[in-house]
């Protein structure tokens, strides 16, 4: 169980904890790899979301899928850019959340993933949790704590039975 005083500190911050889906830069499903390539080269992010049109999330989506259908042995084709779509290159296999605000959870998945897609039970896309967001509210936490609780060293006999 994570511990009730840093659960409680970033629960408080929660309003900076998810970005909501309409500040997230995505992608359609049905987009030809041609926009999609040009979208992400232009927002810079490594991965964005794939949503279909009724904001259902699909997957996710980085240059490195675009471009991987582009590689020749010695010789790159823009070709596939007009003849494919994101469905065909996106990533399905995606990690999600349901709660951005079950503290636990999110901390342990955030490990292995740089952000975790937000989706409810219905599939429908409402943002994202990111690590940045996360260790932002760690660093308040850091430099806060000891004015919100009395934080004491245990004996050292006590400490050394965890
Ligand atoms: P950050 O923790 O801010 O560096 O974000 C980590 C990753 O989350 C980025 O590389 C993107 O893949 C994704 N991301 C963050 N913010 C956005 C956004 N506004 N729109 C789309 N993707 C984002």
């Amino acid at each position: 169980m994570i511990n009730e005083a840093i659960d409680h500190m970033l629960i408080e911050n929660r309003k900076h904890f998810m970005i909501p889906g309409d500040m997230v830069a995505s992608v359609s499903a049905d987009n030809s790899l041609r926009h999609a390539f040009l979208l992400l080269t232009k927002v810079r992010y490594a991965k964005i979301p794939v949503l279909d049109n009724d904001d259902h999330f699909l997957g996710l989506l980085s240059l490195a899928m675009i471009t991987e259908p582009m590689l020749g042995l010695d010789d790159v084709s823009l070709a596939p850019l007009d003849q494919l779509c994101v469905k065909d290159v996106m990533q399905t296999d995606v990690v999600t959340v349901a709660d951005p605000y079950d503290v636990e959870n999110i901390l342990h998945l955030l490990i292995d993933n740089p952000f975790l897609p937000v989706v409810q039970d219905d599939g429908v896309f409402t943002g994202i949790v990111t690590r940045r967001e996360v260790m932002k509210g760690i660093n308040y936490i850091g430099h806060n704590i000891d004015k919100v609780y009395r934080l004491e060293p245990l004996p050292e006999s006590t400490a050394e039975q965890r």
